[in-house]
């Protein structure tokens, strides 16, 4: 007789194992261990240092010493999207949970961050539906994980916005983009993407981790609004402080 275990089963198992483990424990602080707030990961301390983003472009939630309608960079070239909702700055302790997201596949790290988002958010115009900026499939199965996706899953839920993973989809692999300058990301995100007309909504909340520059939301916005979306808003966990 075979009594040899499926390991992808066995895999399945402990993810439920580990998944029923956290749901029963009480909310403890990813940052520091001390008890959690109610149905939050993290210390009441540690969520008053949170590195928030009160006075930003509201088209490009570019950090500002002072309310403006724009900042100088949306100004001297508008961006294809209609406003950034972006509640936090990348700093520690965000540019310490969003790589343990994204490299260490530390799910807890995303439950914080979707919660963080969602606790933090102004109060915005509700989209029709909320589109994870795609990862290439490429470097999806070199990495076996879609932070974007994973947020958006969990925002769509808090916020009760139907969730499209169908609509933008990338046409070709491209290099990682941390190591271009700004023209070379223009160029390197030319054609990457593409937009499914069939079934659009009028108005599309695009979902990434982190804005750095803008150029990949504003390629992907580009396309989606060639396609025929009426408008697009960008919806980012945190904003980094520079200007481009
Ligand atoms: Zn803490
Ligand atoms: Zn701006």
């Amino acid at each position: 007789m075979d009594f040899s275990v499926n390991p992808n089963l066995l895999e399945k198992v402990d993810g439920i194992r580990k998944m029923l483990a956290w749901s029963l424990l009480p909310p403890h602080c990813l940052l520091c261990d001390q008890p959690g707030m109610a149905a939050i990961d993290l210390c009441e301390a540690c969520w008053r240092e949170l590195p928030r983003n009160p006075v930003a472009c509201p088209r490009c939630a570019l950090p500002l010493s002072a309310p403006a309608m724009a900042c100088a960079s949306c100004i001297r070239r508008e961006p294809p999207f209609q406003t950034s909702l972006a509640p936090l700055q990348y700093y520690a302790p965000i540019s310490i949970l969003v790589p343990r997201l994204k490299f260490h596949q530390d799910l807890a790290a995303g439950r914080l961050l979707a919660e963080l988002f969602h606790r933090n958010t102004p109060a915005f115009d509700r989209p029709d539906a909320l589109v994870p900026v795609p990862l290439h499939l490429t470097r999806l199965r070199k990495r076996g994980f879609d932070q974007a996706l994973e947020l958006a899953k969990m925002i769509a839920k808090h916020k009760a916005i139907p969730l499209r993973t169908d609509i933008l989809l990338r046409s070709r692999n491209t290099a990682a983009q941390s190591y271009l300058d700004a023209g070379q990301r223009r160029r390197n995100l030319r054609n990457a993407f593409i937009a499914d007309r069939r079934n659009l909504p009028r108005h599309i909340a695009l979902l990434d981790d982190v804005m750095t520059t803008g150029t990949t939301v504003s390629e992907c916005a580009r396309v989606l609004l060639k396609a025929g979306v009426k408008r697009v808003d960008i919806w980012v966990i945190a904003r980094v402080a520079m200007s481009v």
